[in-house]
């Protein structure tokens, strides 16, 4: 893990909780330590550029309401 994706510095968990109602300034925090990692607005441009780095010209199929 580690680049692949995005994860707490704090214990390395992989695992993200978004609140149920977003909105640029909400949280993104860590399911299993609690620490709040990014806003979702950032949270969305960093696996936003990510996913298009690793899947140029492609939609990946995913659920969460992000940005392309
Ligand atoms: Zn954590």
């Amino acid at each position: 893990m580690g680049r692949d994706g995005f994860q707490c510095d704090t214990c390395g968990s992989a695992s993200i909780s978004v609140p149920g109602r977003l909105e640029q300034n909400s949280d993104v925090t860590c399911t299993k330590c609690g620490r709040i990692l990014s806003s979702w607005d950032e949270y969305k441009r960093k696996i936003g550029s990510m996913l298009r780095e690793t899947t140029p010209g492609r939609r990946p199929t995913i659920s969460d309401p992000i940005d392309w």
